[in-house]
Formats: structure tokens, C-alpha cells, sequence
């Protein structure tokens, strides 16, 4: 099916992008790789009236090591993160999360901060940014704003950017002791969107206790949700088998998937559970490695 009619400009800069996405209003959207919002446009579920493709903007499509964080910018395609050796030596969740995005032609094309940007609840990334509390980089003609990625994913399909803003880049902040992750992704078949996902992160402290916690789930819930009973369960704790199977059981608990051609909601919500504690598994041998 072709997409309606719209209009279509390419700058070269971010200053053009910006300028022209704030002349155009509401009915402009960014096009990065297309992944999501061209099929949308071809299933008549999105219709902008202009499209502002940002891809021969030079200078996005950095992964920079900086202070605390590794910055993603907007032109990162998700096949960059699964060939970076700054995303494998510095974040696990992120390194195991990023060759189950979709297939090869999509994981090409597709960018992290465009999926970011997505807000699609069976994303993959946004699970794992929960897990990591990274922050998004807002721009827009007036400048630049940080919003944390809680406050980012409003809902379905719908994140806190304003008119005229696009995501300059996605921070992710590294461990800051010794630390582990994993992204745990039940699919019908390869390439396809998660029946449930599971993003676990963790940092020991001194004393080999668990200091810091994330645990997200995704396809499972509304959007992308954060168990953060399940992170409470951990923090201050020793790891043990006993201690991730209570996180397992707490973090399904945050699940409220519904039943359909995938599976019903009692199995989705086992599959959390275990996933969570496999996850956790994981994380913990690499802490400890
Ligand atoms: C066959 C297929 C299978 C897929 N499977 C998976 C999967 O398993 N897991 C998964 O997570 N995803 C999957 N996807 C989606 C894919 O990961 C997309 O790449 C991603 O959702 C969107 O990134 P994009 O760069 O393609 O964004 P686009 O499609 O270009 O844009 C998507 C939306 O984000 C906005 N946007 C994009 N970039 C910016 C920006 N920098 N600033 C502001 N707004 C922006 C656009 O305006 C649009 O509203 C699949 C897609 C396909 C076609």
C-alpha cells in the first residue's frame, strides 16, 4: 500500500532540521531509518504532512566514551551498537539487547534513538534504557534539555518531546562498580518483535552487595515499564538464587500482559519471572568475572 502524500525535505545540518521542523509545526516528523514510521505511513496508521530526513546530517552518528556515560547520537543504526567495542567493554544489557533487534536488512537501516524516540511497548530498547536510566538529549532551536528516560516514555507510542525537539542523543550512564546485565528476549521466530523481553542490570559495591538495580519489561505492559518493586527486592542485598527468584516473581508481578496469538497472560508473566532471574544470573557472573 502507498503511504498518503506528504511532503519531504533532507537538510544537512541540525540547525535546518530544527528550523524547518519549527516551521513546519505539528504536522512534521523526523525520518531517520524509516523502519517504524514508513510502514506506519504505508498502513495508514501515521500521515505527516512533512517528513524531515536526518540522515545527510554529518556528525550524528557518533558513540562517544564520555564522564559517567557512553552518548548515542541520532544517526547510531542499531547494527553500530552491535559492532561497537565501546557499548561490549562498557554496557552488557545494551551489548546482548542489540543483535535481537529485528533482521539484518532492519538492524542496517533502524537507529537506536529512532526506537527510542518510538516509544513502541514491544521495542526492545527502551526496556533496556529503563534498565540502565539513561537520559535522552532533547534539541531544539532554543536549545538543548536532558530528560531522564522515565520521563521520556509517556505512553504507548508517545514520548515528552515538544514541537521543534528532536533526540540529539541517548546517554547511558556505565557502571560505577562492578557490574553485569543482560537482555532476555522470548520471540515466535527470528527477527521478530518480543513476546516478552526482559532487560537486568545490576552494580556490586565494596562489600560484593547489590548497590544499584534495573529491571524493565517489555511487550508486557502499555509501554515500556520499569519493576522497580522487583529492583527494591535487590538493592542493599547479597546476590543468591533465592533473592533473584524473589526479583523474578516481583517483576512479573509489574507485568500486565494480555492473552493472544503469542500466549496467555499467566504463561507471559512466568516467562518474566524466569527470564528475570536468568537475566540476573547473568549479570551477577559477569560482575563477578
Ligand atoms: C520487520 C521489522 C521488524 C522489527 N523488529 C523489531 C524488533 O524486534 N525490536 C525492536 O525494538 N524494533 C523492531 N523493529 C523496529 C525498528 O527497530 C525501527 O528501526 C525502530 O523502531 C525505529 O527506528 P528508525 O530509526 O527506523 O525510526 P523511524 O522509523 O525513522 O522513526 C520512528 C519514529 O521516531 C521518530 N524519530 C526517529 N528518530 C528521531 C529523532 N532523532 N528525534 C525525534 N524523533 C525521531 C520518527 O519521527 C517516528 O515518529 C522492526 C521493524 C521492522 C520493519
Amino acid at each position: 500500500m502507498y503511504p498518503p502524500a506528504f511532503n519531504y525535505s533532507a537538510p544537512t545540518s541540525v540547525e535546518e532540521v530544527l528550523t524547518t521542523l519549527t516551521n513546519e509545526g505539528d504536522g512534521a516528523r523526523v525520518l531517520a531509518g524509516g523502519q517504524s514510521l514508513i510502514p506506519m505511513m504505508k498502513l495508514r496508521l501515521a500521515s505527516p504532512a512533512f517528513l524531515v530526513d536526518i540522515n545527510g546530517v554529518a556528525g550524528l552518528d557518533y558513540i562517544n566514551d564520555v564522564n559517567g556515560h557512553v552518548a548515542i547520537g541520532a544517526l547510531v543504526r542499531h547494527n553500530d551498537i552491535v559492532k561497537s567495542d565501546t557499548i561490549s567493554s562498557t554496557n552488557h544489557t545494551m551489548a546482548s539487547a542489540a543483535p535481537w533487534i529485528a533482521d539484518p536488512i532492519v538492524r542496517n537501516r533502524g537507529t537506536l534513538c529512532g526506537s527510542v524516540a518510538h516509544c513502541d511497548p514491544e521495542g526492545d530498547w527502551n526496556s533496556v534504557m529503563l534498565a540502565a536510566r539513561a537520559e535522552v538529549v532533547a534539541q531544539s532551536a532554543s536549545g538543548e534539555r536532558v530528560i531522564p528516560i522515565d520521563d521520556f516514555i509517556v505512553d504507548f507510542f508517545t514520548n515528552s518531546l515538544q514541537p521543534g525537539e528532536i533526540v540529539k542523543e541517548v546517554r547511558v550512564p556505565k557502571y560505577s562498580g562492578r557490574g553485569g546485565g543482560a537482555y532476555m528476549k522470548l520471540e515466535r521466530k527470528i527477527g521478530d518483535y518480543a513476546t516478552v523481553g526482559v532487560a537486568s542490570q545490576f552494580e556490586l559495591d565494596g562489600d560484593g552487595k547489590i548497590a544499584q538495580a534495573g529491571i524493565a519489561l517489555t511487550a508486557v505492559n502499555a509501554k515500556n515499564t520499569r519493576a522497580t518493586a522487583a529492583e527494591q527486592v535487590l538493592v542493599g542485598e547479597t546476590p543468591s538464587d533465592e533473592l533473584f527468584r524473589e526479583a523474578g516473581e516481583a517483576a512479573a508481578q509489574a507485568a500486565e500482559p494480555e492473552t493472544n496469538v503469542r500466549g496467555t497472560a499467566e504463561w507471559k508473566r512466568e516467562v518474566v519471572s524466569v527470564y528475570t532471574r536468568r537475566g540476573l544470573e547473568t549479570a551477577l557472573a559477569q560482575a563477578q568475572a
